[in-house]
Parts: structure tokens; C-alpha cells; sequence
């Protein structure tokens, strides 16, 4: 059993510093669970520390990644991968590994800083665009997805036009330049519930205690418990990529920071093929693909007509049906 008290959460202070970290491991325990690509089980312990700076699944953020390592007293060194961190109910975060490590071990945690950094761009980007569709035409986020590939937020709205995307793309895009300072705290139940009753909190988790504040300077207030860049000038820039109707509204396809750098220039290599092939620059290349398919189009018509035309001739069989 875990000790009496939950592992000290480090990533809740933020920034860079805060990624590495000394720590002795208060429990292990195999996940029986685990099965490999194969299907095959394969061994994977949990392990609990009694301080952490990976951030846990959560609040739909991803997990961090990273490693542990311990070293013995011969001076030899173990150091872990960490695969998988999550939080269980009673707030206990466990790190996934493949090799155990003993109760009390020291080990030195570290985690994948540019992982954590793509997440917390990904996630700080969303509260600003989130917090822009509000004010700029009054559109509602109820859900949001943060993945590997795409991050995600869902309008409550009947509908968002192109003009309505590139406003709220350029309001978020001013504040990031803008580089407003973005402060968690930590603040009472009772204050909380103040800030809600003033407007200054949209919503609040159902949960008792101390809550987790985080406010983006001038623009909003958001209970939150996830890993943010320090000010807005860190996003480092947000693209508004597609939007899709979806049962509640709809869902706005963005990304952030070098996410939108290699995304941007991944597409932009595509549409240098596509123009190579085509013998067009990239802003006359739907004009191309249009003339193409009316050019396909008007052959397969002219086919016809010449089958046609041959039938009657009686130079052709009749064309069995299909
Ligand atoms: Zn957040």
C-alpha cells in the first residue's frame, strides 16, 4: 500500500526547473494487466514516488514521459524509461516502467522536456482560443481534446464562418505577441465560488478544497489543473486548421507553436509536389484541378459519343450488361 499521503505534485509550480527532480519510491506494484503489441502480456510495474513532476493523464492532457534513474551504492546506474503516468481515485500517481524499483530507492526523475513543452503550448493555446471565441462572437466551449496529431475544441454554436475563424485566429495570435503573463495560484473553495459569483470563473469543478486558479493576464481566469507555457509569448503562435460539424456544435481543428511550424510545412511540401506535377504554383492549382476534371469529364463524354456512333455503324458488338 501506498503511505499515508499522495505523491507532492512539482509540475503545479511550472516552468523548466521543475523537470528535474530527486525522489524515493514509496510503492511498486505490477500492472498484470499489461499487454504488448502481440497481444502477449508483458511486465510493466507502477511505481509511486513521494514527490513527481510528471504530469498524470488528466483534464485532457496527456501524460508526461520521460526517465528514472536510481543509482546503487557500487555506483551502478538503473535508469528506467517512464512509459505511462496516471493518477488513480485517491489521487496516487503512478509512473509506468519495465523494471521494478524497490520501496525507498532514490532515483532522479526526469521528464521529456519537449513533450511537456508541445503539451503545455497545445493546452495554454486552448484556453486562449477558447477564451477568444467567447468574446469575439460569443461561441462556447464545451469539450476539448488535446492528441498526439490534432487538439481539438467543440463550439456550442449553430454555425462559424471562415471570416468568424480568421477574426478569432488573429485576436489569439495579437495576445501571443502581446505576451501576457499566465499565473497559476492556488485559492480557497469560498474565493473560488466568489470569483464565479463576480463573473470571473465561468464554471467551477464540482470537487471541495483548495483550488488551482490559473489566470492568463487580462483575458481570463480558469480553474485548471494542467501543465501551461509561463505567458502567452511561449505559445509561439496558433493556427486555426479546420472546423467540422459535430452533434453539439462544432469542432475546431488548431495547433500551436512548432506543432503549427512543422504542420505548415508539411502541407506547404505537399502543395510544392502538387504543383510540380501539375506545372502550376500553389495558389492556381484548384484552377488546374478544376480545368482537369471538366477535361475528364468531356472525354469520357466524347467516348461515349464515338461508342455510340460505332454501334451505329454496326462495326461494334452490342455492350453486354454489368
Ligand atoms: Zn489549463
Amino acid at each position: 500500500m501506498a503511505g499515508s499521503s499522495v505523491a507532492e505534485r512539482l509540475y503545479y509550480d511550472g516552468g523548466d526547473g521543475a523537470l528535474e527532480f530527486r525522489a524515493v519510491v514509496t510503492d511498486v506494484r505490477l500492472d498484470s494487466t499489461a499487454m504488448g503489441e502481440g497481444g502477449q502480456k508483458e511486465q510493466v510495474w507502477q511505481v509511486a514516488l513521494d514527490r513527481t513532476a510528471f504530469y498524470p493523464e488528466g483534464g485532457g492532457q496527456p501524460w508526461d514521459t520521460g526517465s528514472l534513474v536510481a543509482t546503487a551504492r557500487s555506483g551502478a546506474v538503473l535508469e528506467v524509461g517512464v512509459e505511462r503516468v496516471v493518477e488513480d481515485e485517491a489521487g496516487e500517481v503512478w509512473h509506468y516502467v519495465r523494471k521494478p524499483l524497490p520501496q525507498g530507492t532514490e532515483v532522479a526523475g526526469r521528464v521529456d522536456a519537449e513533450r511537456r513543452m508541445d503539451h503545455a503550448q497545445q493546452h495554454t493555446g486552448q484556453h486562449l482560443l477558447s477564451a477568444m471565441f467567447l468574446r469575439e462572437i460569443g461561441a462556447r466551449t464545451v469539450s476539448f481534446h488535446l492528441g498526439a496529431d490534432s487538439a481539438t475544441i467543440d463550439l456550442a454554436v449553430e454555425r462559424v464562418t471562415e471570416e468568424e475563424l480568421r477574426l478569432v485566429e488573429t485576436a489569439a495570435n495579437r495576445l501571443i505577441y502581446e505576451d501576457r503573463a499566465v499565473r497559476p495560484r492556488w485559492v480557497s473553495r469560498d474565493e473560488a465560488e466568489a470569483m464565479l459569483t463576480r463573473g470571473e470563473l465561468r464554471k467551477l469543478p464540482e470537487r471541495s478544497g483548495a483550488m488551482r486558479i490559473v489566470e492568463m493576464e487580462g483575458v481570463e481566469f480558469n480553474a485548471c489543473g494542467g501543465t501551461h507555457v509561463r505567458s502567452t509569448g511561449a505559445i509561439g503562435g496558433l493556427l486555426v486548421r479546420r472546423v467540422e460539424k459535430v452533434k453539439q456544435g462544432w469542432r475546431v481543428e488548431f495547433c500551436c507553436g512548432l506543432r503549427a511550424v512543422k504542420a505548415s510545412g508539411r502541407e506547404y511540401a505537399r502543395l510544392r509536389e502538387l504543383g510540380a506535377l501539375l506545372s502550376v504554383g500553389s495558389a492556381d492549382l484548384a484552377a488546374r484541378v478544376a480545368g482537369l476534371i471538366e477535361d475528364k469529364k468531356a472525354a469520357a463524354k466524347e467516348l461515349k459519343r464515338l461508342e455510340k456512333e460505332l454501334r451505329a455503324s454496326s462495326q461494334l458488338p452490342q455492350a453486354p450488361d454489368r
